[in-house]
């Protein structure tokens, strides 16, 4: 037997983030590597943010443990953005502060979720939610949406037997940057209201839409008050802070009060510098997230189109938000390249063309790549001319 438990040895390491470190060893051994694995902005954290975050050390700030759920200036901060962003009037007790939207979600489903408990959520998925189901000992089941934008609908709900304790719901959607309609969002929520189902709204990509899209959150539907609605969201995409290491959730007092009593006993607490920066983010001006989204936007419709110009790779639907093209590759350069599968293709790019990009198969949808545009042009142009001759080499 392993010495190690059988939780841990079920999991698998994250997808994006192992490409992403073999993308760094090559690059630190002097190999010119692009890596658009990662889902991380190239952009500095915002000056003010920064800022924000010195004072706080300066001040002495950091040297005490703050509240488990996060200071109460910060969930006020979250409490007044929900209001602007949404119209829903919440408290303060109502949020609670983590280490990252990935510990958030952690942290929720070890809140709610029993061993069995069906966890349903769509294919392709981003990859920690299905190993976060599994570390909590639930059942994993992935529907495929049979739309050809691959949205989500109350149909491929519909499939799923027996009682559904959770539905992850990820809007705008990681990896394929699909925004869902106000009636879309609303339909997904009487579904979940009607099988009397959690449901995690993942809004984390919520600021970053391009091209005129409408992201609808769906707290402007729902109230979370006496709801099996939860929110997930942070800081890091839209401020471009992921290294701060600072989300949070929105659910109804009850979900918030268990959710505080584990993380007392995981986290304590995010650490207090970067809720102070989180603080700020919030209060501040807002203009350096419009700035970045604008700059995200450009790169979507140039590398969209490059892409799109590569015979032999298809993005099914143009993305309208998040930082992502889920791109197909068609079976015939996977033959002529002599690869099994899209592992073995990203591999072979990362290998060959010294470009870093995880295959679908982590996200639940084998014969797909992900690739971030949060790279600035001329890396993407760059990465574009190398899959490029990559596709097409004889
Ligand atoms: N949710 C989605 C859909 C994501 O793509 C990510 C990051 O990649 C996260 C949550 C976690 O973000 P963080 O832990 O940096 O707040």
């Amino acid at each position: 037997a392993s010495d190690f438990s059988k939780r841990a040895l079920a999991v698998h390491p994250s997808a994006t983030l192992a490409a992403s470190k073999k993308a760094k060893q090559m690059a630190a051994d002097g190999i010119d590597v692009i890596n658009l694995g990662v889902g991380e902005p190239d952009f500095a954290t915002p000056d003010a943010i920064a800022a924000g975050a010195k004072a706080a050390i300066e001040a002495g700030k950091t040297s005490f443990y703050t509240p488990v759920g996060g200071i109460l200036p910060l969930r006020q901060a979250i409490v007044d953005r929900t209001k602007e962003l949404t119209g829903q009037v919440i408290s303060p007790n109502q949020v609670t502060v983590t280490t990252g939207a990935k510990m958030a979600l952690y942290a929720l489903m070890q809140s709610i979720l029993n061993p069995g408990d069906q966890v349903v959520m769509a294919e392709p998925y981003w990859v920690s939610y299905a190993e976060q189901v599994r570390l909590a000992e639930g059942k994993l089941v992935t529907v495929r949406p049979a739309a050809a934008d691959m949205k989500l609908t109350v149909a491929d709900l519909d499939q799923v037997d027996g009682p559904v304790k959770l539905v992850v719901f990820n809007n705008p959607t990681n990896p394929t940057g699909q925004v869902y309609s106000k009636a879309e969002v609303q339909s997904i929520l009487d579904w979940a209201k009607e099988h009397d189902s959690f449901i995690i709204a993942d809004e984390i990509y919520g600021q970053l839409v391009y091209n005129g899209a409408e992201f609808t959150s769906a707290m402007s539907l729902q109230q979370v008050a006496d709801s099996k609605l939860i929110i997930v969201d942070g800081v890091s995409k839209s401020y471009s802070m992921t290294g701060w290491r600072l989300g949070w959730v929105i659910a109804d007092e009850q979900v918030i009060a268990q959710m505080n009593k584990l993380l007392g006993h995981m986290t304590s607490n995010p650490a207090a510098v970067s809720q102070y920066a989180a603080l700020t983010a919030l209060t501040g001006s807002q203009d350096p997230v419009e700035q970045m989204r604008q700059k995200f936007e450009e790169r979507l419709n140039a590398t969209y189109a490059n892409l799109q110009a590569i015979p032999g790779l298809s993005v099914p639907v143009k993305p309208e938000g998040a930082f992502y093209l889920f791109f197909k590759v068609d079976d015939e350069v996977l033959q002529r390249l002599g690869l099994a599968n899209t592992v073995e293709f990203a591999t072979a790019l990362l290998e060959d063309a010294h470009v870093s990009i995880p295959a679908g198969e982590g996200f639940g949808m084998p014969g797909y790549l992900r690739l971030s545009y949060a790279k600035n042009q001329a890396e993407l142009d760059e990465a574009l001319k190398r899959i490029q001759s990559f596709v097409t080499k004889a």
